[in-house]
């Protein structure tokens, strides 16, 4: 029996969409093997709730590490809960998110257990031998052009970043998982102290959890203040590709691609933006696409479900009269 370890990142007390997202998807993927998905679930306190919503998306077994100091993310201190871990389990493959935490962790980790690591995957997959369970974890290389599906043959854990988004929660009904307490103290202090906090002024958003995104490319810069309100009139988000980022028109929290979040809506409206592929390889698992573009060529016009070879210019406010009429 092999082992994939996923760490369980939290964030104002709470458990991440990516943990969960990686034990569905982990799961899907291992449903018919004796293989073991551990969750490493490191907190200063320990919920009921937590461990239900771990166990019941697929966790079969749970690493409970209860210290005060995992109150708040600190990267020696995190480093040295997992590298504990780690050192009294036998991993084949640990997986983290591709949030800032994972990015900081996850190198320095694998640095520390020497072994290697895979950044900011999109797809992953599993593949047996009588050995070894191989990590086949993809990722865009060279700028997006191409996709790399990399693996690390001779060492264990094999670690990888996933990007949060790209996989789906499940819940597994009836799923059980075995519970562990993790004992050892941690004996590092941090060389941190946190005096306050500032919470942001302005209002971040999470695309990742947005069911409609009304997204716009340089196509249609001047055309936001429209963009926004649709959004508002239907519940959506307003997303934005990087050519719009870049010219300061939307924050980078709306940019949505390889460089920015990984989103799958329900509905995703993208106008006026060419589809590159590292746009697309940020929403093409949106479940229906619809694209305005006045190229007939534009490359996003291949992953939309419906097409519109049009003007967004003049589409986009009849759409705004048309949603106002209902
Ligand atoms: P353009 O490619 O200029 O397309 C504009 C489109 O608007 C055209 O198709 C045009 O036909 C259409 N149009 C023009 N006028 C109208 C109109 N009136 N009505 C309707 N349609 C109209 N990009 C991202 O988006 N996200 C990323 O995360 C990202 N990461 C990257 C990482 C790397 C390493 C690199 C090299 C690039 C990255 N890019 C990313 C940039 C990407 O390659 C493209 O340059 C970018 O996505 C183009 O944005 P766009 O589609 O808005 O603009």
């Amino acid at each position: 029996m092999k082992s994939i370890a996923i760490f369980i990142e939290r964030r104002n007390q709470k458990i991440c969409s990516v943990g969960l997202e990686l034990l569905s998807e982990t799961k899907r993927l291992l449903k018919d093997s004796d293989n073991q998905i551990v969750a490493l679930y490191l907190t200063d306190k320990k919920t009921d709730e937590d461990i239900n919503r771990l166990e019941t998306c697929g966790a079969d077994k749970i690493i409970t590490y209860v210290d005060p100091q995992f109150q708040t993310y600190d990267t020696l201190i995190y480093t040295k809960g997992l590298e504990n871990i780690i050192k009294t389990n036998d991993f084949d493959v640990l997986l983290l998110g591709s949030t800032l935490i994972g990015r900081d962790l996850g190198p320095r980790l694998s640095a520390r257990v020497h072994t290697g690591l895979t950044a900011d995957a999109t797809l992953l997959e599993f593949e047996q031998t009588e050995e070894r369970l191989n990590l086949l974890a993809t990722r865009p290389a060279l700028g997006g052009n191409l996709f790399a599906t990399i693996i690390c043959p001779d060492h264990k854990p094999q670690m990888a970043t996933i990007r949060p988004g790209v996989f789906s929660i499940e819940v597994f009904d009836n799923h059980k998982a075995e519970k562990v307490i993790f004992e050892e103290k941690i004996l590092i202090k941090s060389k941190v102290e946190i005096l306050s906090k500032k919470v942001n002024e302005t209002a971040y958003v999470d695309l990742t959890k947005a069911k409609l995104i009304i997204a716009g490319g340089r196509g249609v810069a001047t055309m936001f203040p429209t963009l926004k309100e649709i959004a508002l009139l239907t519940g959506g988000e307003v997303a934005a590709s990087r050519a719009v980022v870049d010219q300061n028109i939307e924050p980078k929290d709306r940019q949505v691609g390889q460089t920015g979040v990984t989103v799958r809506p329900s509905v995703y409206v993208a106008s006026g933006i060419s589809g590159a592929i590292q746009h697309m390889s940020g929403m093409d698992k949106s479940e229906m696409i619809i694209a305005i573009n006045t190229d007939p060529n534009a490359l996003i016009f291949n992953v939309a479900d419906i097409s519109i070879i049009a003007d967004a210019n003049k589409v986009l406010p009849l759409l705004k009269e048309e949603i106002q009429l209902i």
